[in-house]
């Protein structure tokens, strides 16, 4: 498909944004009530109070924006995201997790081709430009080339990873084949062809789709390959009990994944371990000294895998931030709603845990930090994004709050959280390029990616013999 204009026309000048409430997640946690941004192609040049920077930059300013109050953001970073299965919403709702994966989960992906997972990561993408989402960590699909081509053409940052399985029961024929030297290698040449590449946005990691679907020497190259790298590894840890009944009865250790993991020296600062609800106390403790980073998925954890202990996380230091998982297991791939529940699904923890509520868990600043700075230092990329500091990149989001969603706006802070809604997301920048606008996104045109997106999950469907059980009565 091609462009719909915006990126290749922008200019590359100088962009003044004035008179914005600046909430810059700086590690100071600065709030600028009438404040100005500079960016100066791909990076912010300056921050500071409007009249000041409006005297300095006016002159050399190539577009100057007055955002009349609204809130300047850093973009956010979403963890964990399926962009591949995009077109599978709606396809596993309400049913229970062995038939969410055998019966329609494995199917899907094994019978998608590049071009359904690059409609499919086109959808999603305008999915999560809408949430305000300027990277996401892909959590690992088929089709790393799809994604790429798709990630290119929105403008957006992300870490791809590949679905990687060397063993497991039940797979699909056509995944059955893999030998671990394969996964390795197929892995060495998608980072070789793809890691920073769209102007540096696009970075490869390496992928682990979880601890039952890989050998121990598949374990052991990843580390070592991630690490002579220098990337990251995607990982889904401790989804559920069964995962760590399992590991315990085979791999000879006393708890799960996590002590498993520990064992065989995986968990490491460059882990990016999704999930993480089935972790006892010690394995937050191995999380918290090897650095290991957190994705943590509200939304999909509620439906089908349980409460995390994010709260004891947070209080241990591990670095907590937020993903929406896929399609079939959240529907929803906004980071906003994701925020919300983030809150809510803690503070509601602490009453199925201790008996009582604790409506302090787990405030709104915490989770604007899950969602911002903590992304990024998730991603690995907390040098240049994840909050607005001159010499980071320009990835940010302009929220309009003055709709009947957050006004009256007495706690500023807490109605970024508790409020907002994914509509009053107005604009997103990703390096220093627009890719929504005044609500329009700018780089596809999105009613087209959305019919040619229907057309090819129902053929995807068809292909794959997927049919849903009736409900209700339909006439
Ligand atoms: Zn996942």
């Amino acid at each position: 498909m091609d462009g719909g204009g915006g990126e290749k026309t922008q200019k590359s000048g100088i962009l003044l944004l004035h008179n914005a409430l600046i909430v810059t997640m700086d590690p100071t946690s600065r709030v600028l009530r009438d404040g100005a941004l500079v960016v100066d192609g791909d990076r912010i040049r300056a921050l500071g109070p409007s009249p000041d920077l409006l005297r300095e930059f006016s002159p050399l300013a190539d577009d100057v924006l007055d955002l009349h109050g609204r809130f300047l953001l850093p973009g956010f970073v979403n963890t964990h995201v399926h962009t591949s299965q995009q077109l599978g919403r709606g396809i596993a709702d309400d049913v229970d997790l062995m038939t969410w994966l055998h019966e329609r989960i494995w199917p899907y992906e094994s019978h998608m081709t590049e071009e359904d997972s690059y409609l499919s990561t086109l959808l999603c993408g305008i999915e999560l430009i809408r949430s305000g989402v300027t990277c996401f960590a892909e959590a690992g699909g088929q089709h790393v080339a799809g994604m790429a081509r798709a990630v290119e053409l929105l403008g957006l940052r992300a870490c791809l990873v590949q679905s990687i399985m060397d063993s497991g029961e039940g797979l699909p024929a056509n995944w059955s084949v893999h030998s671990t030297d394969s996964c390795i290698q197929s892995q060495k040449e998608l980072f070789k062809k793809h890691h920073n590449t769209a102007d540096g946005r696009i970075r490869i990691w390496f992928g682990l789709r979880q601890i039952m679907n890989a050998t121990d020497r598949l374990l052991l190259e990843t580390r070592d390959v991630a690490q002579e790298l220098n990337t990251g590894i995607h990982m889904h840890v401790a989804e559920i009990p069964y995962e760590n009944q399992l590991v315990t009865s085979t791999r000879g250790v006393d708890h799960g994944t996590a002590t498993y993991l520990e064992k065989i020296g995986l968990l490491r600062s460059n882990l990016l371990a999704a999930h993480s609800v089935w972790l006892n106390d010690a394995e937050i403790g191995f999380f918290s000294n090897a650095g290991v980073k957190v994705s943590h998925c509200p939304a999909s954890a509620m439906r089908m895998l349980g409460f995390a202990p994010i709260k004891e996380m947070l209080d241990a230091g591990v670095c907590v931030s937020i993903g929406t998982d896929g399609a079939p297991s959240n529907n929803r791939m906004s980071m906003v709603d994701e925020m919300y529940l983030a809150s809510l699904i803690n503070k509601g923890r602490e009453a199925y845990i201790r008996g009582t509520t604790n409506p302090t868990a787990v405030p709104a600043e915490t989770v604007l930090k899950m969602a911002t700075v903590s992304g990024a230092k998730s991603v690995l990329w907390d040098n240049e994004i994840g909050s607005l500091e001159v010499g980071k990149k320009a990835d940010m989001v302009i929220v309009n709050p003055f709709s009947w969603s957050m006004v009256p706006l007495h706690d500023l802070i807490s109605s970024l959280v508790y409020c907002m809604r994914t509509e009053n997301i107005d604009s997103v920048m990703c390096n220093g390029q627009w890719i929504m606008k005044d609500q329009k996104i700018l780089n596809v045109n999105e009613q087209e990616v959305i019919s040619m997106a229907m057309q090819a999950s129902s053929d995807l469907l068809n292909r794959a013999g997927i049919t849903l059980p009736k409900r209700m009565n339909f006439v």
